[in-house]
C-alpha cells in the first residue's frame, strides 16, 4: 500500500502516456510499437532495456498479428517481470541478513544527496526491529555534516555509532567500527563511505583501501556493497551506477525518492543494464519508508 503510494506519480504518468500511445488503435502495429518505445524511454527505463522490451513484444506480434492494444499492458507486465527475473532481482519479501555472516558487514556507497544516510538509518531501523544488534560506522569523513547526520539517525534508531573527526582516514573509521562491532557481538555493521564523486581512480583507491582494512578485522567483509541511487534523477542514476561499478564491485542497489518522481521505470532499466539486484527502494523521508524491493509487488503496483 505504501508502495502504491510511493509509485503514484510514476504510475499516473505512465498510464497517461500509455493511453495516448494506443489512442484510436485496436491492434499493436508499428505505430503503437514506436509510441510504446517512446513511453518507456520517457519513463526512464533506459534505451537499452527499452529496445530489449520492444524486441520481445515485436516477437509476440509476429506470432499473433491480431494482438490487441487492450492486451498490451498485460504483455508489458509479463515481459518486464521476466526481465527483472533474469537479473535475479527482487526475490526477497523481508529485510533479511543472510545466515552464516556474523557480523554481516554492509558497505554503503553513493554520491552525496542521493539519500545514502537516510537509507542507512532506515535499514538499521529495520534490522533493529528484528532484534538484531546493529552498529554504524561513519566513514564518510569528508564532510562534517555527513557524520552529524549519521549520528542523528543512530540516536533516532538508538544504536551505537563509531566515528572520528572530520577529515580522518575513512579506512581507520571502518576498521574501528568493525572492531567495535565484533567486540559488541553485532549482527550487522553498516559502513557509510565518502559520497563525493571525485575522479574514478581516487574513488577506486579509497573504496579499495576501506575494504582492505576492514578485511583485517572480518576476513570476508564487506558482505554487501550497497550502491544508493536517487531514482528521481533518471539518467544521472545510470551514470552514477556506471562510475561506481567501475570503481568497485557493487553487489546490490537501493533506489531512493521514488515517491516524488515519475521516473519509477529507472528501477527496471538499472537492474537490467547493470545486472545487479535492486534490494531496496526508498518511497519517502520517514523511517518506515524503505521497502525490500520485490519484483512481483513492484510490477503489480506499476501496472495495476
Ligand atoms: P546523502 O547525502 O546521500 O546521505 O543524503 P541524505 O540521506 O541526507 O538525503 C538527502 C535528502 O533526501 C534528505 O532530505 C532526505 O530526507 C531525502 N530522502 C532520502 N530518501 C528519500 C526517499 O526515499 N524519498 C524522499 N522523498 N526523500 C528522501
Amino acid at each position: 500500500e505504501t508502495l502504491d503510494k510511493g509509485l503514484e506519480k510514476s504510475k499516473t504518468s505512465f498510464f497517461e502516456k500509455m493511453s495516448k500511445a494506443v489512442a484510436g488503435k485496436s491492434k499493436v502495429d508499428d505505430d503503437v510499437l514506436d509510441n510504446l518505445e517512446e513511453v518507456l524511454v520517457t519513463s526512464d527505463v533506459g534505451v537499452k532495456t527499452t529496445l530489449k522490451v520492444i524486441e520481445r513484444i515485436e516477437a509476440r506480434v509476429a506470432k499473433d498479428k491480431y494482438l490487441g492494444t487492450d492486451e498490451l499492458n498485460k504483455i508489458l507486465r509479463e515481459e518486464i517481470a521476466g526481465l527483472l527475473s533474469e537479473t535475479n532481482t527482487g526475490n526477497a519479501t523481508e529485510f533479511e541478513v543472510p545466515e552464516g555472516t556474523k557480523p554481516h558487514v554492509i558497505m554503503v556507497v553513493g554520491v552525496n544527496g542521493v539519500g545514502k544516510t537516510t537509507t542507512i538509518g532506515k535499514l538499521a531501523y529495520q534490522f533493529k526491529k528484528q532484534g538484531k544488534k546493529v552498529v554504524l560506522g561513519a566513514a564518510d569523513t569528508f564532510r562534517a555534516a555527513a557524520i552529524d547526520q549519521l549520528q542523528v539517525w543512530a540516536d533516532r534508531v538508538d544504536i551505537p555509532i563509531v566515528k572520528q573527526q572530520m577529515g580522518s582516514d575513512p579506512a581507520s573509521v571502518a576498521f574501528d567500527a568493525l572492531e567495535s562491532g565484533v567486540n559488541q557481538g553485532a549482527d550487522v555493521i553498516i559502513i557509510d563511505t565518502a559520497g563525493r564523486l571525485h575522479n574514478k581512480v581516487n574513488l577506486m583507491n579509497e573504496l579499495t583501501k576501506v575494504k582492505r582494512v576492514m578485511q583485517k578485522v572480518v576476513g570476508d567483509a564487506p558482505h554487501d556493497v550497497l550502491l544508493v541511487l536517487d531514482g528521481s534523477t533518471g539518467q544521472n542514476a545510470f551514470e552514477q551506477a556506471k562510475q561506481f561499478t567501475a570503481a568497485t564491485e557493487v553487489t546490490s542497489l537501493a533506489v531512493t525518492k521514488l515517491d516524488g518522481t515519475a521516473k519509477g521505470g529507472v528501477v527496471i532499466g538499472i537492474s537490467d543494464q547493470f545486472q545487479i539486484p535492486v534490494k531496496y527502494i526508498g518511497v519517502g523521508e520517514g523511517i518506515e519508508d524503505l521497502q525490500v524491493f520485490n519484483k512481483i509487488e513492484f510490477v503489480d503496483s506499476f501496472f495495476k
